[in-house]
């Protein structure tokens, strides 16, 4: 037999993967800002984390759960409503592993008040490495460790929920928030006539005893597997937030109806809904009329978090053209 020779396909001058490494301890000025901050007693914890995250388990969970997007179920096969969305097991994955680390409620205390010292930066640099790996599961990690500043304007609300929000459990099982070991929150604000003029909303709430009925639609809700969504419309007395969660208090589902998925350009792991509120059920966060100043306290974190995961996937960038220039010979040099 002839032998035959392989010689053209070796594999010669390519960068090895940048994986298998200390997210943490690679990146001085990151240690550097988390020191300034008052976090230095948490590097242990920050190169644990840095070398999880770093890990090439991760980083196929990253491109796995990226390349097989979320699948919404409107349906079931009798043609009873679902409105249930699928992930890949490696989403799950990482919204385990990001909950395990507290990266969704470190900050608060078990009652919802800022935990204060160093529990910002600490939780910051984790985010910033996680988004180094993959950015669209933090999308309800972000909104839910943001949702307790919003929640706080309703006191009652916000000690019926912290000790679901607390926990550092994922439980991605569809039922109800109380009955569950962990829980998500999203927000819906963004109507087709206005996502930055949310003024505009034209969603509205009517009173039902103690709750709200809301009729309309969000053009733009991510994440809807959250337990739970804070939600604006209008009352009587004006833009109003809402805490509009998935199963009603008898426990049956709530009359949250996903029409489609979009489909994005990229944070594609991260499901984002167009969906219909038909008498849903809501309970007021806030006063009526104190909508956006009650949600922007949500939005803001959840924006400062867009700001840090973005500096993240400019470090992981940089990191990347680093590693390859060193490994990569062009002309006999290195790059
Ligand atoms: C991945 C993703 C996830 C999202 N998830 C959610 C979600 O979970 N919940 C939710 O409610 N929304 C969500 N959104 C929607 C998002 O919040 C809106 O897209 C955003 O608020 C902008 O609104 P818009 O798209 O209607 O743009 P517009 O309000 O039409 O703005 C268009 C452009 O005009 C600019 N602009 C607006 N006002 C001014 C001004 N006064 N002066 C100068 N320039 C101005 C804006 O910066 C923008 O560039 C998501 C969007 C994305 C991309």
């Amino acid at each position: 037999m002839t032998q035959v020779s392989f010689a053209t396909h070796e594999v010669l001058n390519q960068s090895p993967p940048f994986e298998d490494v200390d997210l943490f301890a690679l990146d001085r000025p990151l240690a550097e800002a988390v020191a300034a901050n008052g976090g230095a007693s948490a590097y242990k914890e920050l190169s644990e984390f840095g070398q999880h995250w770093g890990s090439a388990a991760m980083a196929a969970r990253g491109r796995v759960a990226n390349e097989n997007t979320p699948k919404l179920r409107t349906f079931d096969s009798r043609g009873v409503r679902r409105d249930e969305v699928e992930f890949h097991p490696a989403y799950h994955e990482l919204m385990a592993r990001s909950a395990h680390a507290g990266i969704h409620n470190s900050t608060w205390t078990a009652l919802g008040k800022p935990a204060g010292g160093a529990a910002e930066v600490v939780r910051a640099a984790k985010f910033y490495m996680a988004a180094q790996v993959e950015t669209g599961h933090l999308c309800p990690v972000t909104m839910t460790r943001a949702s307790v500043a919003a929640l706080a304007a309703q006191p009652d609300l916000l000690s019926k929920t912290m000790p679901v929000i607390a926990t550092r459990a994922y439980d991605p099982t569809f039922a109800p928030w109380w009955t569950k070991r962990g829980m998500t929150l999203g927000m819906g604000m963004t109507e087709k006539q206005g996502g930055t003029d949310v003024r505009s909303n034209q969603t509205r709430a009517s009173r039902d005893g103690d709750a709200y009925r809301i009729t309309g639609h969000k053009w733009f809700m991510s994440a809807p597997m959250c337990d739970a969504f804070l939600v604006l419309a209008q009352a009587d007395e004006g833009l109003t937030c809402f805490f509009m969660p998935r199963f009603k208090p008898d426990g049956s589902v709530n009359a949250l109806q996903f029409q489609r998925l979009k489909d994005k350009l990229g944070n594609r792991s991260n499901a984002s809904s167009e969906v219909e509120f038909a008498d849903t059920y809501a309970e007021r966060v806030g006063d009526e009329g104190k909508g956006i100043r009650t949600i922007i306290q949500m939005v803001q974190l959840t924006r400062q978090d867009c700001a840090i995961a973005s500096a993240g996937l400019m470090r992981s960038g940089l990191a990347h053209a680093l590693h390859h220039a060193r490994h990569r010979s062009v002309f006999q040099k290195h790059l």
